[in-house]
């Protein structure tokens, strides 16, 4: 029987400078990089879904298209009328990339409008994943909403999975965030923070503060990535270190961390073994560093 993976999130329409001057168009965001590289990595026997909301005009219907020719499931996707995709705009100032981003109004942020939809959505996924993203775009009444109907599916049996992806600036303030975050945690099996953000929103010391604090809400699983360092599992209270391979040359990290979830989630699915899903995490995640833009072909 075919299982269902089931990203959730936001994409975004990418205006990305090219060599003419002119800017190419491509779609991105963060859960959906995931679900792009899971859809690469899981075999047939997965069906892997996007769930987001947007809006019925010309560029949400390309959006979908995208999706559809990168095989992933848009059958649950919302159209929230009146509202369309949000889109960023990649800037190079002597090779520094900065961003300016158009989502305040997105229709994604509406995606837990109806509690009802987004139950049923849930219904059938057997891995749920979501980010801090997914829940700093909502409305904060619809916040709960979310994590209400993702406890609902875990307690149905789903598996969650969260990458707090911490983004200071799209929440009103840090309390916020950092309540909002340790909620998602508590409803969630696997964890997949990154240090440095980690560090700066809750003073942690150290990777194994920031994989306790986790565990301290009852997650099962956390992986601590940290750039080109040592990462840290906590797995059920066993902890394992490792080291991913330096990259010779790191051209554009955009993704790295998108792309590590997703062959670590992809691997972790099929054995059940944490060694070799962090080792194919980092392999990908090399790889993807190691060329530019969010989704690397090969
Ligand atoms: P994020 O992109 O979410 O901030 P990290 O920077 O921690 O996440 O990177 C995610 C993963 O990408 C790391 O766990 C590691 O496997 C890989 N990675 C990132 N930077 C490097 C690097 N300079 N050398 C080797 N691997 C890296």
């Amino acid at each position: 029987m075919t299982k269902r993976f089931l990203s959730i999130g936001e994409c975004m329409v990418e205006m990305a400078p090219a060599a003419d001057g002119n800017f190419g168009m491509g779609f991105a965001g963060d859960t959906l990089n995931t679900a792009w590289y899971v859809r690469r990595e899981l075999g047939e026997d997965w069906d892997v879904a996007y769930f987001t909301a947007v809006g019925n005009d010309a560029i949400s219907n390309r959006m979908i298209a995208f999706l559809d020719a990168s095989h992933i499931t848009t059958g649950l996707i919302r159209r929230i009328p009146d509202r369309t995709v949000g889109l960023y705009l990649i800037q190079l100032d002597n090779g520094e990339r900065s961003f300016a981003y158009w989502r305040s109004e997105s229709a994604a942020r509406r995606l837990a409008a109806d509690a009802e939809v987004l139950k049923s959505s849930l219904a059938a996924a057997d891995l749920i994943y979501f980010s801090g993203i997914t829940v700093a775009i909502l409305p904060p009444s619809e916040r709960q909403t979310l994590l209400t109907a993702i406890a609902g599916a875990r307690a149905n049996g789903a598996t969650i999975a969260f990458d707090p992806n911490l983004r200071p600036r799209l929440w009103e303030d840090a309390d916020t965030m950092r309540n909002a975050v340790m909620d998602a945690a508590a409803v969630s099996d696997i964890l997949l923070p990154s240090f440095e953000d980690e560090a700066s929103a809750y003073e942690d010391r150290d990777i194994e503060d920031t994989a306790r604090r986790y565990a301290g809400q009852g997650v099962p699983v956390v992986i601590v990535k940290n750039g080109a360092g040592e990462m840290l599992a906590l797995d059920r209270g066993n902890i394992q270190r490792f080291k991913p391979d330096p990259v010779a040359s790191v051209v554009d990290t955009t993704a790295a961390g998108d792309s590590f979830n997703a062959a670590y989630l992809a691997s972790y699915l099929r054995s059940g073994e944490l060694r070799p899903a962090l080792e194919a995490g980092a392999a990908l995640a090399a790889r993807v560093i190691g060329r530019r833009g969010a989704l690397v072909v090969d």
